[in-house]
């Protein structure tokens, strides 16, 4: 997966120098030209990265329903869903506040919007961001076959909860639909190994076309917001995951940190913490040891309601474009922003880009203007990426938290350096 990457990385470039402004490349064959742009990068690495981003959502569904019945039926006592919700949910809003509190301080410090021109001709239309009611109402699904049809994550959750618990309830129909559903589950991470199979080459070609098209130099021009949206996503995915970790199970964190790396690479090239979720699922369980009947639930949570990382680029796009317009923000518009971030990360769905949208939400809370979003978008695509790796190891872990501290947890499996090839 590695290699995929690097070598994916490595062939855009190259085709974005050899290209130049040119639309597109020929190579002379004799009898005719050959366009290299046309056949490969929109041809062979679009197509091959498209099947490979669908393969993974197409396993989304079903994998978090079959996975979180299965979970919910085999917890033993019913008190403790109530408990998981409301760790798993605590903990995800507490690391999520840290996250950007940490970031605003160092935005701040280090000023990167100020001296910033003031594009004249920036637009941007902001959409509508769901208010917190409405997240809350839309939790509950009227139709679940509906809700499984849009991919509308909380709904399939809630209806897969209520199913686990009523199945547990059941007695002998109960333990055979179980049964059932124990098998369904067998079958479905089967298919997630076999999809890893492909990883490398899907993650090849979404990388190649990816960098053949960057615009490299709108970083430079955002050189200093790009650093600080980085910088501050490295220490929150390397030190403070390691605090918050260590202290709260006493688990080693480069062992957690190297086992995640499968993962974060999938999440990197896909930018969705959704279609992330088939191996985040089994990163969890498999290689750090969390049981399913824990890691089946906040899992899927986490990809659908937990985004440091994403509030990580508000809070430093926030301080941005206060800078950028001249705007003075006091101290209460800080814990506003800090407020309306974590919320609106609950509210942005696991998908590419939907970040910079909540981020509207975020600006129209402090009265910024809500343009100073197209001065950033265009070097949006990268930092997407990264922030999606945060977020996703992020779920994992407090997946770990909450196992150890409900003890579904094996530690065995945790410290077994073997267990990192568990996916293969
Ligand atoms: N792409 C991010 C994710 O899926 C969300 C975002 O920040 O846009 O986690």
């Amino acid at each position: 997966i590695m290699i995929g990457m690097i070598a994916g990385v490595a062939v855009g470039l190259l085709l974005q120098a050899l290209l130049g402004d040119q639309k597109e490349l020929f190579i002379p064959l004799g009898l005719f030209d050959f366009p290299i742009k046309s056949v490969f990068v929109d041809g062979f690495f679009h197509i091959g990265g498209q099947i490979f981003i669908a393969s993974l959502k197409m396993l989304v569904v079903p994998l978090v329903f079959i996975s979180l019945v299965c979970g919910t039926c085999s917890l033993s006592d019913p008190k403790k869903l109530g408990r998981l919700g409301g760790k798993s949910i605590g903990l995800y809003l507490i690391t999520t506040a840290v996250a950007i509190t940490v970031t605003i301080s160092l935005a701040l410090l280090v000023s990167p919007g100020v001296g910033h021109a003031i594009p004249t001709n920036a637009s941007f239309d902001a959409k509508q961001a769901p208010t917190l009611v409405e997240v809350i109402i839309n939790m509950f699904p009227t139709n679940p076959i509906n809700a499984m049809a849009e991919g509308n994550m909380l709904q399939v959750i809630v209806f897969a909860l209520l199913f686990g618990i009523s199945m547990a309830l059941s007695g002998e129909a109960g333990k055979r639909v179980s049964a059932v559903f124990d098998d369904l589950n067998t079958v479905i991470l089967k298919l997630v190994t076999l999809l890893m199979n492909l990883a490398p080459y899907g993650i090849f070609c979404l990388m190649a076309k990816l960098f053949t098209t960057i615009d490299i130099d709108l970083i430079y021009a955002l050189a200093k917001y790009f650093l600080v949206v980085v910088a501050a996503l490295l220490i929150h995915g390397f030190i403070n995951y390691s605090i918050i970790l260590k202290v709260l199970t006493g688990l080693n964190p480069i062992t957690f940190l190297r086992k995640m790396k499968d993962a974060c690479l999938f999440a990197f090239s896909t930018s969705s913490s959704s279609a992330t979720m088939p191996i985040t699922l089994e990163t969890a369980t498999k290689k750090l040891g969390a049981h399913n009947s824990v890691a089946s639930f906040t899992v899927p949570l986490g990809a659908t309601i937990n985004m440091d990382g994403t509030a990580i680029m508000q809070g430093v796009a926030t301080v941005f474009i206060a800078q950028v317009f001249a705007v003075d923000l006091t101290l209460s518009d800080y814990l506003m922003v800090i407020l309306t971030a974590t919320l609106a990360s609950v509210g942005t769905a696991g998908v590419p880009g939907v970040g910079l949208i909540m981020l509207a939400m975020v600006l129209n809370q402090v009265g910024l203007p809500v343009e100073g979003i197209a001065i950033i978008m265009g070097v949006d695509r990268l930092l997407d990426m990264t922030r999606t790796a945060v977020n996703v190891t992020g779920d994992c872990m407090v997946t770990c938290v909450v196992a150890k501290s409900e003890k579904e947890f094996e530690v065995e499996i945790f410290n077994d350096p073997n267990a990192a090839k568990a996916l293969e």
